[in-house]
């Protein structure tokens, strides 16, 4: 898979490299690891890092036809070389302590007025609560705080 691909239809921006394609259990599982460019340090903004291990999340993304898919990315763990300070480059394309990407997000907010809570469960394969406090965010930003300026009255 080319860069262009992982970009356009999965969000994974530059930084991560595609390496291999796992076919498991009616899956598949696209195995990204982060270019050293990402290893940046966090306080400092130092560029001479040293990796201390690392773990891999799986994030689930949109489906490519019926089969589901998984992006299993690196996270590497840190230290700055400089400071001493100690980080581990999380994945941009993807929300903090979820197992999801935001191209999955973004699909379910965009189907979300033509499809039951249930049913975009069933298609994009979180859970129900999920994919509700996915839509609840969205409602929020969208409707959370009308602009009132202007307005004179509310009669109704
Ligand atoms: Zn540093």
């Amino acid at each position: 898979m080319n860069q262009s691909l992982l970009y356009h239809a999965f969000g994974v921006r530059k930084g991560y490299d595609y390496v291999w394609t796992l076919y498991e259990k009616g899956c598949i599982r696209f195995v990204l690891v982060v270019r050293p460019e990402m290893l940046v340090c966090p306080r400092c903004k130092g560029l001479d890092v040293s990796r201390k291990g690392r773990r891999f999340r799986e994030l689930r993304t949109v489906p490519i036809g019926l089969k589901p898919v998984w992006l299993f990315t690196e996270v590497p763990q840190c230290q700055c070389r400089s400071c001493g300070q100690n980080f581990q480059v999380s994945p941009p394309f993807a929300p903090a302590y979820a197992s999801h990407t935001r191209q999955l997000q973004a699909l379910i907010q965009s189907l979300r007025g033509m499809m039951t809570v249930t049913d975009l469960a069933a298609v994009s394969g979180l859970g129900w609560d999920t994919v509700k406090s996915i839509i609840k965010v969205r409602l929020e930003k969208d409707y959370g705080h009308p602009r009132l300026r202007g307005a004179g009255a509310l009669v109704d």
